[in-house]
């Protein structure tokens, strides 16, 4: 490759190479001497142009090569480090006090039980999530049939039927209203009268359900129905011809606009089946206590997403709980995830600051505290 400036008096040597562009005239393939002539001249024009050519396709493969192994180089090693940049970031900011927001400043910590994520008004039970306790809270039940309003104000379609005692209260009232307010409805078996269609249900009761179902996607799967809890009742209407009718307009129209009054949610719209996994069920009602059962109905939220803006938007570390006013009562309302040890503290307002302080578990892994102000 030397010899190439040093011997110009060869012009005679074809420039083979595809890459020498121009356009020579055309030259026969010489014999097997001449190609090796070729090889020692390329004086000429065309011949210099190839050269250069070749030269720089060679620095641009060349080029190309080291950025190539320069970008892969730089890939494997830029990951450590920003991992590591993060990993001390973390590291800092963990070795300082934990940032407590402004509005829990002097709050003092309950601690609850992990497995009391089960426990409380506001749990979610859903295809997705089962209900642990089903079984397991009989002696929280009280009979239906031995209330003072049986017979007058409800019948029950079921004489064994029992519901949670510490929502008989408000079930009681919610329906005297109802009866009370509604022309179409008696306090008398010659009047048309409320009847409970369901309450509590054991798991061999849903599996009874389930397995004799006329239609999908209204009977939960067993362990998986808001029946287990005792929280849910279906109310429909029982006529003086002894039938049983779901509420007419007028009534299930009151029912909407006032159960929340009493703590209860019209649990499924079949709108949200998506969500709740349940078709319409307008004679379905959840007790999840009054400033729940406002906000989320004032809202159009169901259970599940409800209990999923207050895990994302207002848990320990936001900016602000929820806060929400009712003719009642002003309320503070947020979630607190359940920690990976068997016992979670859960930082409330000190008790005499406030005029009471709830706690319920949503049954996935959290806890929402309710601060009546
Ligand atoms: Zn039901």
């Amino acid at each position: 490759m030397n010899g190439r400036q040093t011997n110009p008096q060869n012009n005679r040597v074809p420039a083979q190479r595809p890459q020498s562009g121009g356009t020579p005239a055309k030259r026969p393939q010489g014999t097997p001497p001449r190609r090796r002539r070729r090889f020692r001249f390329k004086p000429n024009k065309e011949g210099m142009q190839a050269l250069l050519i070749l030269v720089l396709l060679a620095a641009l493969i060349i080029t190309v090569l080291v950025l190539t192994i320069k970008g892969i180089i730089n890939a494997v090693t830029s990951d450590p480090e920003s991992t590591t940049t993060a990993a001390t970031t973390t590291g800092e900011t963990s070795t300082e006090p934990p940032v407590v927001a402004a509005w829990r400043d002097g709050y003092v910590n309950e601690i609850r039980p992990n497995t009391d994520v089960a426990v409380g008004d506001l749990i979610l039970v859903n295809f997705e999530h089962s209900y642990p306790l089903t079984d397991a809270i009989k002696s929280k039940l009280t009979s239906l049939s031995a209330d003072k309003a049986y017979g007058e104000y409800f019948v029950l379609r079921e004489f064994e039927m029992k519901i949670r005692g510490e929502i008989i209260t408000e079930l009681r009232q919610m329906i005297t209203d109802l009866v009370t307010a509604q022309s179409t409805l008696g306090t008398s078996k010659d009047g048309d009268r409320v009847i409970i269609v369901s309450g509590h249900r054991t798991t061999d009761y849903q599996q009874n359900l389930y397995d004799n179902q006329v239609t999908e996607n209204y009977v939960a799967i067993p362990g998986h129905s808001e029946h287990h809890t005792g929280l849910a009742v279906d109310l429909k209407v029982y006529t003086s011809k002894q039938k049983t009718v779901e509420f007419r307009e007028d009534e299930q129209a009151w029912m909407e606009a006032n159960c929340a009054n009493y703590g209860f949610v019209v649990r499924y719209d079949g709108a949200k089946f998506e969500l709740t996994g349940i078709l319409d069920e307008t004679w379905h009602f959840r007790y999840v206590g009054k400033p729940h059962a406002q906000y989320m109905t004032d809202n159009n939220l169901c259970l599940e997403e409800y209990l999923t803006m207050l895990r994302t938007h207002h848990n320990v570390d936001s900016e602000a709980p929820l806060t929400y006013t009712t003719a009642d009562a002003t309320y503070e309302i947020y979630y607190v995830p359940a920690s990976v040890s068997e016992t979670t503290d859960i930082p409330v307002p000190k008790a005499d600051s406030v005029t009471a302080i709830d706690i319920s578990g949503d049954n996935m892994g959290g806890f929402i505290v309710t601060v009546t102000k």
